[in-house]
């Protein structure tokens, strides 16, 4: 892959064309002062077509969310030009705060200060349970 755009920073690659655009807002990447691309629609050989997103500042990413929205994504790890790092990322077991229950009757949605946690219920079909109420997300 080519990383010749970024000396120090991250390639979140192998997302699902058109999925680009909700990593890029689940973790405010607008909010960042360096610059951020997004490549959509690039061709893959695994994928057919895939999005990519380049961030040239090394950062702190929250591999829960990427691995929920996205869990086939790889992170690449830049230095100095160079790829020091790769990892695939996974469907969390547990997600804490990164989407909300849509029960309007959880418990969640009367005491605004507890934690949104959601467990995986079925790791197939990509099935996440609200801790509290049980209900699923998808
Ligand atoms: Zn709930």
């Amino acid at each position: 892959m080519n990383i010749d755009s970024i000396k120090n920073g991250i390639v979140i690659d192998h997302i699902q064309a058109k999925r680009g655009m909700e990593i890029y807002e689940a973790l405010n990447l607008k909010d960042l002062e360096c610059s951020v691309a997004i490549i959509t629609n690039a061709k893959s050989d695994k994928m057919g077509r895939k999005d990519i997103i380049k961030i040239d500042q090394a950062m702190e990413i929250n591999m829960d969310m990427i691995g929920f929205i996205e869990p086939n994504a790889t992170i690449n790890i830049v230095k100095d030009n160079k790829l020091v790092d790769k990892y695939k990322v996974k469907l969390p077991e547990e997600i804490v705060n990164i989407t909300k229950c849509q029960n309007p009757r959880c418990i969640t949605s009367i005491e605004k200060d507890l934690n949104q946690i959601f467990t995986l219920a079925d790791k197939e079909n990509q099935v996440y349970r609200c801790k509290y109420c049980e209900m699923s997300l998808k």
